[in-house]
């Protein structure tokens, strides 16, 4: 029997990425910091366009250590042994250009604890020379204020297998709705993005899910080009919440439900037994989503098919065996 996928083709997506993840040589010490999950694993799905925001202003390689001092909520980037080499400037100037430039990247990963790339808990070091652990650094913290839904994240925190599935999962949510944006901002194409989205939504952040289903409710007395990007703003910021167990149980819970009429009770059972021992932790995401999975490929359901929630991400990044 021929049976149906269950979800569209993956596209490849672009990210923007610390150059001395993919390996470049072009830290401070002329070394790098090679990422095996990035260039390996990442790589095998996503074209990258790294960068090395000290070296893009004209800091040699090798060359001087800079840091961060002053106040961490606003510091600036000095040379750690010539402090009057100030490059905060610099630095926020390129995270400018590059947040205006780099309009194709659907994410961004950064180099950690960097004084440039760093997203945060970077050392900020004060007067008396003790660092206060609460920074950002310069071009990243330009950068995300302003594309504050681009999907930032670090390369230790891509280490957690909630926080990657949760990034990736953004990034191809943000890819989505720039297609959407390519092809034209319409009514019913937000409607149709936003209903794609439902259950991945859900698990992220009920509560948000709530919220945004009471305003695209309301999206007949809006302009399209003014409400897609207030809309989207709020669907990316709820999305940065990580998807519980509890969260996942419950669109699981919800899936199932389309498969009530089609499945005798011994399916049906087996279904639940999966989802209660997904919740309870014993097996991983991956489990009971398979055998639904396997169920909607035989009893296919045209809104289901449509949910990124049922493969948000490549099959092989395996990002659900982990969660
Ligand atoms: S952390 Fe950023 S600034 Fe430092 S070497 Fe890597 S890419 Fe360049």
């Amino acid at each position: 029997m021929t049976v149906a996928p269950t979800t569209a083709p993956i596209p490849r997506l672009t990210l923007a990425i610390s150059a001395c993840l993919l390996g470049n040589e072009v830290r401070y010490n002329g070394g790098h910091k090679q990422s095996q999950l990035c260039s390996q694993v990442l790589g095998r799905h996503f074209d990258f366009r790294p960068l090395c925001p000290e070296v893009a202003i004209g800091l040699g390689t090798p060359r001087e250590p800079i840091r961060l001092v002053g106040d961490p909520a606003a510091p600036r980037a000095v040379g750690t042994v010539t402090r009057e080499r100030d490059v905060t400037a610099p630095l926020a100037d390129y995270g400018t250009r590059m947040a205006a430039e780099l309009g194709d990247i659907s994410g961004l990963i950064v180099m950690q604890k960097s004084p440039s790339c760093g997203m945060e808990r970077v050392k900020v070091y004060q007067d008396n020379g003790r660092p206060a652990e609460h920074g950002s650094g310069i071009f990243t913290a330009t950068f995300a204020r302003l594309r504050p839904e681009l999907p930032i994240e670090e390369d230790g925190r891509l280490n957690d297998p909630v926080l990657r599935e949760n990034f990736i999962s953004r990034v191809y949510a943000y890819g989505d709705w720039q297609r959407l944006c390519r092809e034209g901002l319409t009514r019913k194409a937000i409607i149709a993005f936003h209903s794609r989205h439902k259950y991945l939504l859900m698990a992220h952040n009920p509560l948000k899910y709530r919220e945004l289903g009471r305003l695209l409710a309301g999206i007949g007395d809006h302009d399209p080009a003014e409400f897609g990007p207030r809309y989207f703003a709020a669907l990316m910021a709820a999305l940065k919440r990580c998807a519980t167990r509890g969260t996942h149980a419950n669109v699981l819970q919800h899936l199932s439900g389309y498969l009530r009429r089609a499945l005798p009770g011994e399916e049906r059972r087996e279904i639940q037994q999966l989802i209660e021992q997904y919740r309870s932790g014993t097996v991983p995401l991956v489990v009971p989503l398979t055998l639904l999975k396997y169920h909607f490929r035989r009893h296919p359901h045209h809104y289901i098919a449509l949910q990124a929630y049922m493969q948000p991400h490549p099959e092989d990044l395996s990002l659900r065996n982990a969660i």
